[in-house]
This record gives C-alpha cells, structure tokens and sequence, in this order.
C-alpha cells in the first residue's frame, strides 16, 4: 500500500492532521491503535487563542459546532473555570454565582455524576442545590448490571428517549433558575442538547461526567466521519509496530494486523500521543518514544520528573520528542527529512504551539501546511 501521508495516532492531533490533508485533495491513511484523549475530553479545547478562526471553522465543516464566549465553566465539583472555546452544549457562565437555586438532576443508579461535590461547590458561592433523580423505564436493562450504568451507555438509550427525561424534569422542576445535568447527552445526534437545554423550564447546563466522555466520543466519531467522507483510509484498532529509515528519510511502516506487507508513504505523521496514549514511555531511568527511538527532552535526574504537591505541574508533562522549527523529528541529532511529529507527544518541547488540544490542533495543521506545500522527496 502506499499512501501520501501515514499519520500514526487517530486522536485529535492524528485526524486534524489527516482532515486537512485530504481537504487538500492528498491521499492519507490513519493507523490507530486504540483509545485517546478525546476519550476523556470535557467538551472544552484549552489553548485555542491563536488560530481561533481557523479552528472554529476546521470543527463546522466536520459538523461540530462550537462557540467561545468570555465567562467561565461550571466544572464537576462545582469550581469554575475560564471559558475556552467549547462545544456548543458546553454552557459558559458570565458571573458567579451562577444561580441561587438549582435543580441538580441524576439517573438512579449513575454513580459517575457526584451530585453530592457539585452541590457542595456551588453551595460555597451561595447557590442552594436541591437533587432529584431519574427512574426511566427504557433505562431497567442497564440497571441490572452496575458496570452496565456507565456513561455512554445511558447516552445510547437518551439519543432515542431524551423527551421523556425532559417531561420528568419539568414535572420535578420547582422554582430553581437552573438545572444541571450530566452531560451524556447527544451521543450519535450532536443536536439533542440544544433541543433539551430549549424544552426545559430554567436555564440548564450539562455537567462533566466520570469518563468515558460522551462528548468527547461523539466528536470523534464526527471527525472520523469527516475524515472518511473526504477519502482518507481509517484503519481502526491496528497498531504501528516498526518503521524503515535510510539517510534521514522514512520509507514504510509495518503494522500488526498487516502481518508482512508494509505501508510506503512519502511523508510520516506521528500523532500517538503521551504517555496516557503510549506515544511516550517511561522507564527508571528514562523517557523514550517507542517506535521511531526518536530523541527525547527529559530531565536526566528522575528527582526532577515530579513535585510532591500532586495539584502542581508535573515537570514529567513537559518531556516530550525533539523537533527542529518545522516539527520534523529528531533522531541522533538529526532531523528526519519527512517525518513530523503532533499533539501531545511534544509534551511542553513546543510552547510556541501552546498546549492541551491547542498544541494538538496548531501542530497538525503546521505539519500538514508544511506537506502541502512542500516539493516531492528526492
Ligand atoms: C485524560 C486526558 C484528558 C484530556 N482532556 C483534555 C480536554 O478536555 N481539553 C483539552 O484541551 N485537552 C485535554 N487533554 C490534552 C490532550 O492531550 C489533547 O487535547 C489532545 O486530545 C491530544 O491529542 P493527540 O492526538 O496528540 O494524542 P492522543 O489523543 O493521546 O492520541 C494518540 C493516539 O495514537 C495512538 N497510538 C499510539 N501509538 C500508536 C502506534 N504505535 N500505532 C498506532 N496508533 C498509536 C493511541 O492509541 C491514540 O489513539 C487531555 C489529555 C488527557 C491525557
């Protein structure tokens, strides 16, 4: 097979990578071994200051609305954060406190929502919190089975039978000026939160849940859609297990399911991650990429990886592969002539590029102008 571009990791970094390469009529392929970070995504994409235009507008032609107001973001135990840009069924507040009543809403038997720490939270800023719960019928099989009453399953059931939790709200609903509710709404149907937080009587928000993220599946679902609907080749659950480099230039990847055939390319993205994903591995005595051996930034002394405040920035997060300025990887010393390196993998090496799915989506879309506009290797 041979292909363009190779991008390895189907995360956020992988796909935008791999969107806005076929956008530009190349042809891609996507090896990708399992979960992401999009996995456990709260709906918010931090660091999306540069490049807000073009962001916004790469997530609606995926079919993934999203919207930046100032204001701030009721998170799950009732603290607040600054707004960034978000999904548009993430709700940004403008002051605090947000209400003096709310109505916290649960499922019977979703222990992933903590109603109790939301309530506690907001009660600090003066907000009094009255908590309800849910006991739909279409909602029994899942009961039966706690490991069953998880996140995306409760989502699969409310993507047909949202307006019966709507009706039983408004019947539970008093005087409160908001409603909360975890946020597992929407899961194949991007447009059943706005229709919900429309039909309810008060002001509502969806509040972060216990991953997996519903959000965060649907918009990767809805990226690999749009990656599919361009022609871009998606090879889910396959991992990438060796490459072949000669004079500085990678030629072809091999990948578990492929058994002995490889995949050729002319350009190579390594989009797999952090630690989190595997991209990035470590070892007693050090931090390793490894696939490629590329060079890594690290601390030599492993004192230095961590501070004992668990709350603080961990030094270990900013390791990450060497790049030169264009993102070209570094291995020996040496930058691979059409390898390039995206997301999270970098850890903090690229500050230039900001952080979090900031650093995922700027990097990507630089590797992928960069191959656009580059001449063919020699
Ligand atoms: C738990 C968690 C939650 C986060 N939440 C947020 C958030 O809410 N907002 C925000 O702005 N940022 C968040 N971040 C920061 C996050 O790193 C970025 O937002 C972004 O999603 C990272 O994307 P990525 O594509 O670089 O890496 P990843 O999402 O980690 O994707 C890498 C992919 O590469 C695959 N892979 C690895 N090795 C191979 C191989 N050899 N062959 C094939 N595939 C391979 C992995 O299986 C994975 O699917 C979060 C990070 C973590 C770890």
């Amino acid at each position: 097979m041979r292909f363009d571009t190779v991008i390895i990791g189907g995360g956020l970094a992988g796909l935008t990578a791999g969107i806005t390469l076929q956008e530009a009529g190349r042809k891609t392929v996507i090896v990708s071994a399992g979960q992401n970070a999009l996995h456990f995504f709260s709906g918010t994409f931090e660091s999306t200051e540069a490049e807000r235009e073009r962001i916004t507008e790469f997530f609606v032609r995926a079919g993934i609305p999203v919207h930046f107001q100032d204001g701030q973001r009721l998170m799950p135990a009732g603290t607040f954060r600054p707004a960034a840009l978000s999904l548009e069924d993430v709700t940004l507040f403008p002051q605090t406190p947000v209400s003096s009543k709310a109505l916290i809403v649960n499922f019977s038997g979703f222990h992933d929502f903590f109603t109790a720490f939301l309530a506690e939270g907001l009660e600090k800023n003066g907000t009094t919190c009255r908590i309800c719960t849910l006991d739909l019928p279409e909602m029994e099989h899942l009961r039966l089975s706690p490991s069953e009453m998880r996140s995306v399953n409760i989502a699969r059931v409310m993507d047909s039978c949202w307006e019966k939790a709507v009706a039983d709200i408004r019947v539970m609903h008093k005087d409160e000026d908001l409603i909360l509710l975890p946020q597992v709404f929407g899961l194949k149907d991007a447009s059943i939160p706005g229709k919900i937080l429309a039909a309810l009587p008060a002001r509502a928000a969806f509040i972060g849940t216990m991953p997996p993220s519903v959000p965060g599946i649907r918009t990767q679902m809805q990226l690999k859609r749009r990656y599919e609907i361009l022609g871009g080749t998606f090879l889910m659950g396959d991992e990438v297990t060796s490459a072949a480099i000669h004079d500085g230039v990678v030629s072809s990847i091999t990948t578990r399911n492929l058994d002995t055939s490889r995949i050729f390319g002319e350009y190579f993205i390594l989009a797999s991650g952090g630690y989190f994903s595997k991209g990035l591995a470590a070892t007693p005595v050090q931090v390793v990429e490894p696939l490629f051996r590329l060079d890594v930034a690290f601390e030599e002394d492993r004192n230095g990886w961590y501070r004992q405040d668990f709350f603080a920035d961990q030094p270990y997060m900013d390791f990450g592969v060497k790049t030169d300025a264009d993102l070209h990887a570094v291995k020996d010393g040496q930058p691979l002539k059409n390898l390039f390196a995206v997301g999270s993998i970098l850890g903090g090496t690229r500050p230039d590029f900001g952080s979090a799915a900031g650093l995922a989506l700027r990097t990507a879309f630089a590797a992928a102008d960069a191959i656009t506009t580059s001449k063919p290797q020699e």
